[in-house]
């Protein structure tokens, strides 16, 4: 027998309460809301839309719907006008009182969301579109049964997916995660029961991800590989891993968090059929 996984998400209205900045590069940016106590998180690599207001707009541009058919009716809006919609983690969704937040890896005023939240302050509105029921689609670390050990590599716009996905692992699940970060002051504190092995690659003084995977002596095990951030390190990553390591590719879940030089807008274009 399968079990069916259903993905009903809904939108929600977000108003920053709290801002902190964690690192050189990371900022937390706590959320309360009016209905946040209907929201659910799988936890581990939670994905959410967030959508962020054009510059002169105190709030997000959003469909009338509820959410339940919201791809097309946030399509149909005027794109100068509508959210502009960005992926981001779950970081932590908490309870009494109701709380989401949401760790943004800051790279300048290139993009909306890094300019958003290197501006946020408590007050600031947005609008999010995240799942009502735990067990729902967009989460993808999901090691197959059997699976020995676990490698994890990531950089800083994955950190909050990695951070969920070790406070979820059980005490003893052996991990063994790289972890590419802007400045060595990004390298945050992860509580984890796992029996995790965290190496932090400082872009510009350590060898990159693929370069340290390739010098590095792996477990003995079937491993499961969750691989994380820029597309073309995620790339190179998952070649090393299933050419050179021969790691069965099935055991190997990658997502492109970003591309350089492409913003979010224009990898949703190219991946829509024409
Ligand atoms: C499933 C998923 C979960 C994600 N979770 C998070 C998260 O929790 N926190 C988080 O910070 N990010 C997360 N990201 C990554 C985030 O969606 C991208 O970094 C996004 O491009 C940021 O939007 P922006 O408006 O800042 O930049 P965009 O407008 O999309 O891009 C503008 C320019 O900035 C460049 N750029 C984008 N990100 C970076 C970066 N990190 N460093 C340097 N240049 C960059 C682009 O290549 C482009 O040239 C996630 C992505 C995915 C797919």
């Amino acid at each position: 027998m399968t079990t069916a996984t259903v993905s009903p998400f809904r939108f929600f209205d977000l108003v920053a309460d709290e801002v902190e900045r964690l690192s050189p590069t990371m900022i937390r940016v706590s959320f309360a809301g009016p209905a946040l106590g209907s929201m659910e998180s799988a936890g581990r690599d939670q994905r959410i839309k967030l959508f962020f207001p054009h510059p002169g707009q105190d709030a997000p541009v959003m469909p009338d719907d509820d959410g339940s058919d919201w791809y097309p009716a946030w399509q149909a809006l005027d794109p100068a006008v509508r959210g502009i919609m960005r992926t981001y983690t779950t970081r932590t969704l908490t309870r009494d009182p109701d709380r989401l937040v949401v760790d943004f890896a800051v790279h300048g005023e290139t993009g909306p969301g890094s300019r958003w939240a290197l501006h946020a302050a408590p007050g600031d509105r947005l609008s999010t579109l995240a799942p009502i029921v735990a067990e729902n689609v967009a989460y993808d670390f999901r090691p197959p049964a059997g699976t020995g050990w676990m490698l994890v590599t990531a950089d800083e716009t994955a950190l909050p997916a990695v951070a969920g996905i070790l406070a979820a692992l059980p005490a003893g699940v052996p991990v063994r995660a790289w972890i590419e970060v802007a400045d060595a002051g990004d390298r945050l504190e992860l509580a984890t029961a796992a029996d995790a092995e965290v190496t932090w690659l400082v872009r510009g003084e350590d060898a990159p991800a693929p370069d340290a995977l390739r010098a590095a002596e792996l477990p003995g095990g079937t491993p499961y590989a969750w691989v994380a951030g820029e597309s073309a390190t995620v790339k190179a990553v998952r070649r090393h891993l299933v050419r050179e390591r021969g790691i069965d590719r099935r055991a190997v879940t990658f997502t492109g968090y970003w591309r350089r030089g492409t913003t979010e807008d224009q990898l949703l274009a190219a991946a829509e059929p024409a």
